[in-house]
């Protein structure tokens, strides 16, 4: 084994491990006055501890065949998920940054806006307590972060904020309602202080690109009239994660655009 292949299964172990921590974060963290330390790993429904052997990622829930121990209920495939996509995102973060700052920073970036991603979906709402810290972090991490400058996190921030928080107030000023929520304007605030201002465009773009077309899929499927609600945080989140591992080329693409020469 070579010692990249060697750091490649550490940093996809380190991912699992993260993920199974999430995994807690996402279920405890919409409810209120619940800790996510305390208490320690239990079975949602039973309420029984959780021996080492049950709480391995991954692993245990191919070992129990996907059902707790103690009262046979079924577990949710969400948590080998989360574990698994926080492993391979990690194993990705270390191929494309190295073992840098970079890779330190993103990684928690990366697990913010999965634990974004499942609580927005599960519950429409996405966590002040994960988007606020989240600015503030994005923007303290820019004056380390090789990827982007302070000046084009912040000017992310203002127009991350600032573009969706229009869209909302147009939105609401013609059709009497609110469309889009806070959530929605304090995470693409988040998302422009960690990718920087010029990630925006296409994260605009691609999510609500996306949410459209699935949001028209999964609507007339389920046949819900068109005043269903649909998560836009996970759009935003994916576009995002998109953005960060392939920016060089999204930006190479949008220059020729830009300028003419493609397509
Ligand atoms: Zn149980």
């Amino acid at each position: 084994m070579t010692p990249e292949t060697l750091i490649i299964v550490f940093t996809a172990l380190l991912g699992a491990i993260v993920g199974s921590f999430l995994n807690v974060v996402i279920l405890r963290l919409p409810r209120e006055g619940s800790s996510v330390v305390f208490p320690a790993s239990h079975c949602p429904v039973c309420m029984a501890k959780l021996h080492w052997y049950e709480n391995i990622p991954v692993l245990s829930y191919l070992f129990l065949r996907g059902k707790c121990s103690h009262c046979e209920v079924k577990i949710s495939i969400q948590y080998p998920l989360v574990e698994l996509a926080m492993a391979a995102l990690s194993a990705c973060l270390f191929l494309k940054f190295g073992l840098t700052p970079a890779f330190g920073g993103y990684f928690l970036f990366t697990a913010a806006l999965l634990v974004v991603i499942m609580i927005d979906l599960h519950h429409y709402i996405i966590p002040d307590s994960i988007d606020l810290p989240g600015v503030v972090l994005g923007v303290l991490f820019s004056f380390m972060n090789p990827v982007t400058s302070w000046q084009s996190s912040l000017l992310g921030v203002v127009c991350g904020g600032g573009i969706l928080w229009l869209v909302a107030w147009t939105y609401a000023l013609l059709r009497k309602k609110e469309g889009m929520g806070g959530g929605d304007i304090k995470l693409l605030a988040m998302i422009g202080a960690w990718l920087g201002w010029e990630c925006l465009p296409f994260v605009i773009f691609f999510s609500a690109f996306t949410g459209a077309i699935l949001g028209i899929t999964t609507l007339s499927i389920l046949k819900k009239d068109r005043n269903s609600q649909i998560p836009f945080g996970p759009f935003l989140s994916g576009s995002a994660l998109i953005y960060m591992f392939f920016s060089e080329q999204i930006e190479h693409f949008l220059h020729l655009y830009i300028s003419g020469q493609w397509p």
